[in-house]
């Protein structure tokens, strides 16, 4: 995962390739920390990339299927990762970035990622893009996996799965007005 700057133009050249769940492994160490332990297969990138006077454009989607635990309800489903990007990277010319860790990868990989991800520098003939595409995983990881947008989750009181059965617990605090509304509708509960 590549980009040989000089070979770049105006005009958008479009890099596809894959990651498999063992280079994401080998990436990321193996465990359940990150939540990319649950890829269910290669990640497709389609990246184009195009000069833009002396920076270098990129932009592109991430493609693949993740298997999850719901946050609510702690049921296992499979989710699409569809994670889009847009990096725009100036050439670095003599500067150097204060973190070492982002001197070292602008030394060694041609590339220095800024904190939000959208920008950075380049230095050299050849962008070694394997720390962006990490990032670019990482982000593709939901922070609240949700098995479908209306679970109904678990009673916090019983742990009945309130998406397959009601309970006779009274709801102190419903957790919006849909799951009010849902309890109202359920029929067999007066
Ligand atoms: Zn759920
Ligand atoms: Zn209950």
């Amino acid at each position: 995962m590549k980009i040989g700057v000089d070979r770049l133009t105006d005009t958008p050249t479009v890099l596809r390739f894959s990651v498999s769940p063992s280079w994401v492994a080998e990436r990321f160490g193996r465990g359940p920390a990150h939540g990319l332990e649950g890829l269910a297969g290669d990640v497709a990138f389609e990246v184009r990339v195009h000069r833009m006077g002396p920076d270098v454009y990129l932009e592109g989607e991430a493609t693949g299927t993740l298997d999850l635990a719901c946050s609510r309800c702690l049921t296992r489903y499979r989710g699409p990762i569809r994670e889009r990007f847009r990096l725009v990277l100036e050439p670095a010319g003599d500067r150097v970035p204060a973190d070492p860790e982002g001197a070292a990868a602008l030394a060694h990989e041609g590339l220095y990622l800024a904190d939000e991800l959208e920008s950075g520098w380049f230095r050299g003939s050849e962008i070694q893009l394997d720390r962006f595409v990490e990032e670019v995983l990482a982000l593709a990881v939901p922070v609240q996996p949700l098995c479908r947008e209306e679970c109904r989750g678990l009673c916090p009181r019983c742990g009945v799965d309130r998406n397959l059965e009601s309970c006779a617990c009274s709801e102190a605090r419903p957790e919006s007005p849909f799951a009010v509304l849902a309890s109202l509708r359920s029929p067999g509960r007066k």
